[in-house]
């Protein structure tokens, strides 16, 4: 735990606690806080950023739906911290899954992850955020159908904090499914679930030399690779940290178990490890731009696309994105491409919406409990919506809308079943974030 490098204590009770930090709730405890709320952050992992700096999946996407950016406000200003920081050369224009059957272009933001999570550390720094690392929130305290606060276990035993409004970020709703909440996806469904990933990253990489192969002929290395059985998926994508002669690659794909499941998550790990020795081997062997790459590091865990997603008060659908419904409680905008990578197989449908999107308020609030919030990729959406919203640019908008409803609810005993749209969205503009594509043009760029 650390405010401006000065040790405190641990409060009993907060305004609001956010579980997770990682892109979704590093945004939603700077929101809480900057909205007055007496903020708990709490990370299992001893940095916040999430898959991105965790999982190692070092670029953001959802920032541009095709030309527009239409996420900004304080995911935008991190952005910014980044670069200011030398962690990343800003939005790069890429061909994404180059050697699919279907590559899309699109804006992308890629960076280092190691420059990011202290850029995070300092982000954070706020007169009324506690961080506390190394904590996992393992139980809701519900009283009466209302979340009262929650139990962690720390290295030194289990603590419990009270806190008005709880924002879960933990991606696989952790808080929402231990107080009881209603899911559209479990366990039951893992041949319907996005595969799960382990990056690593080669150093002494010919980037240059890489990107000069025509694409024709890196699916055709990609197709002869899966056909061997040494590569597992159609893309020999990766990205470079700014100024780096590395690949850090998102090849490896494991499929067919379930990572709610101890055992799996476990065995997904091994799995990954194996998946990623053979793809390193093709890579060297097969690849222009490899032959003297050298395996620099391997994720700490595996990359999990997708586990639960809660059923809340309005389930996002493909319709409403493809359809660019128009919701009164639009909190954020979600952008292209839709990316779903195939659960069974070794391809990716990629769809671009034509405009950016809305996602309501309702879907971020829980059906039957009352002051729980939750954010990130497990709101209320389905299967294919989520492959829209799960992006981390989109998981930071809705990381804004969370913390800044959060501090809202907090504000003298509001709940969050009686959080009013106009107010939530009335805050969010005022911190600059963008609730509909009226907000997104910008001059400041
Ligand atoms: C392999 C892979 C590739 C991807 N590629 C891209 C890409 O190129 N670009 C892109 O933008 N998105 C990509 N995504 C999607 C994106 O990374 C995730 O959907 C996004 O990170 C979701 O953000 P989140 O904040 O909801 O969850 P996460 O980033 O998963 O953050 C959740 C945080 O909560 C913490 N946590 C979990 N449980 C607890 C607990 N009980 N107590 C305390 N802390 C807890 C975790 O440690 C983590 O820090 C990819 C995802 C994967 C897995």
């Amino acid at each position: 735990m650390f405010a401006s490098g000065k040790k405190q204590s641990l409060r009993k009770e907060y305004d609001v606690v956010v579980a997770g930090g990682g892109a979704s709730g590093l945004i939603a405890a700077k929101a809480a806080a900057r909205n007055g709320a007496k903020t708990l952050l709490v990370e299992r992992q001893g940095c916040l950023g999430g898959v991105g700096t965790t999982c190692y999946v070092a670029q953001y996407i959802g920032f541009f739906n095709g030309e527009l950016q239409a996420v900004w406000g304080t995911p935008n200003e991190f952005l910014k911290e980044i670069v200011k920081a030398g962690g990343s050369d800003g939005f790069t224009y890429y061909t994404m899954a180059e050697a699919s059957a279907s590559p899309i272009n699109i804006y992308n933001f890629p960076f280092n992850p190691e420059v990011v999570k202290y850029v995070a550390d300092d982000f954070i720094q706020e007169e009324n955020i506690h961080v506390l690392f190394h904590a996992q929130v393992a139980d809701a305290l519900v009283q009466d159908g209302t979340i009262s606060g929650v139990a962690l276990q720390c290295v030194g035993g289990r603590i419990e904090v009270a806190a008005k409004a709880i924002v879960d970020a933990t991606g696989d709703a952790t808080v929402a499914h231990s107080a009881g909440v209603r899911f559209l996806s479990d366990s039951s469904e893992i041949d319907q679930k996005q595969p799960t990933s382990l990056v690593f990253r080669l150093s002494n990489v010919n980037v240059k030399r890489f990107r000069s192969i025509p694409r024709e002929r890196k699916r055709e290395l990609a197709l002869a690779g899966i056909k061997k059985g040494e590569i597992f998926w159609e893309s020999l994508s990766f990205m470079s940290t700014p100024g780096g002669h590395d690949a850090i690659c998102l090849m490896s794909r494991i499929r067919g178990l379930d990572m709610l499941d101890a055992v799996d998550l476990s065995e997904a790990e091994y799995v990954g490890r194996r998946q990623v020795q053979s793809i390193v081997k093709f890579l060297q062997e097969n690849v222009d731009g490899f032959e003297k790459a050298v395996l620099a590091n391997i994720a700490a865990r595996v990359g999990v696309r997708e586990t639960r997603r809660i059923h809340g008060r309005h389930v996002l659908t493909l319709e409403d994105i493809l359809e660019d419904r128009q919701f009164p409680d639009s909190v954020a905008l979600g952008c292209g491409p839709v990316d779903v990578h195939d659960p069974n197989g070794s391809g990716i449908t990629l769809m671009m919406p034509e405009r950016p999107w809305q996602i309501p308020m309702r879907s971020l609030l829980p059906d039957g409990i009352e002051g729980l919030i939750v954010t990130g990729r497990a709101i209320s959406a389905t299967h294919e919506a989520n492959a829209g919203s799960r992006h981390m640019a989109t998981a930071m908008a809705l990381g804004e809308a969370a913390g800044t409803m959060a501090a809202i609810a907090a504000e003298g005993g509001a709940s969050t079943a009686g959080l009013d749209p106009k107010v939530v969205r009335g805050r969010l503009r005022a911190q600059s974030a963008a609730t509909s594509v009226e907000d997104c043009h910008r001059p400041d760029g």
